[in-house]
């Protein structure tokens, strides 16, 4: 199957209009870039999710969603150092930026005002957050359950994780990991993967998951809907976003 080099289109970050250009990233998800922030089609895909969550109707990006006001009265969590959604929410009052560093106190905000807390024991309250954001992020934890009823914990009810992990096309039935803790030890069930963390380190990549991710969710009373946003277009279908919403 041949892949197009470009297609013409709109940010869903920026509103820029022109060609997303294939460019040489690893994988497809990480390409098409955006002509005008740059931002690749994984981060795109994400920001439709969250103007489609919370724009109603009303902004088509998120620069628009944010300019508008109507994130203003919204409790927003995101894990991450940097990244487009750091850059567009980092002036909302009620924006929590977390990263973890684990040889600092948990729940500690920085002069940088970014918040330490490991996903797998928050330190924030219970059902207080409309929209937690995470970006290729819980492929690099061991304790995946833990984590994802810790989200599931601080979201309001009918709030929102709206999430990227890397994913296959086609999406394999069962997350398997890729490694096993045994008497504290890390052995290797798969090669070592690593991706380039926020602060630039490698970090380990833990698990491959695949369509009972959505099952593993709903034990911690979430619904999750699997977008493949992009799906009329070939090959960007390949990419896909969850969207975990906390049941009433
Ligand atoms: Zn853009």
């Amino acid at each position: 199957m041949t892949q197009p080099a470009s297609y013409p289109g709109i940010c869903n970050i920026c509103g820029t209009k022109g060609e997303f250009i294939r460019g040489e990233g690893r994988s497809v998800r990480e390409s098409f870039a955006c002509p005008g922030c740059r931002a690749a089609l994984r981060y795109r895909d994400q920001a439709a999710l969250i103007v489609d969550e919370f724009a109603r109707g009303r902004a088509i990006f998120l620069r628009n969603l944010v300019s508008s006001g109507m994130l203003n009265e919204l409790a927003i969590f995101e894990a991450a150092l940097r990244g487009p959604f750091v850059n567009a929410f980092k002036g909302l009052k009620g924006y929590v930026q977390t990263y973890f560093w684990p040889d600092r106190p948990l729940g500690e905000i920085g002069a940088d005002g970014v918040r330490n807390e490991d996903l797998t024991r928050l330190t924030l309250p219970a059902n207080s957050f409309d929209l937690v954001i995470t970006s290729d992020v819980m492929e690099h934890l061991y304790d995946i359950r833990s984590a994802f009823s810790e989200i599931a914990r601080v979201l309001k009810p009918g709030g929102v994780h709206i999430f990227s992990i890397p994913n296959d096309w086609p999406f394999p039935e069962r997350t398997e990991p890729r490694v096993a803790l045994v008497d504290g030890v890390e052995e290797h069930i798969k090669p070592a993967r690593h991706h380039v963390s926020g602060d630039g380190t490698p970090c380990l990549v833990y698990y491959d998951y695949g369509a009972d991710i959505v099952d593993i969710i709903a034990e911690f009373n979430c619904h999750t809907q699997v977008v493949r946003r992009h799906s009329p277009l070939d090959p960007c279908y390949v990419n896909a976003t969850f969207v975990s919403r906390k049941i009433r």
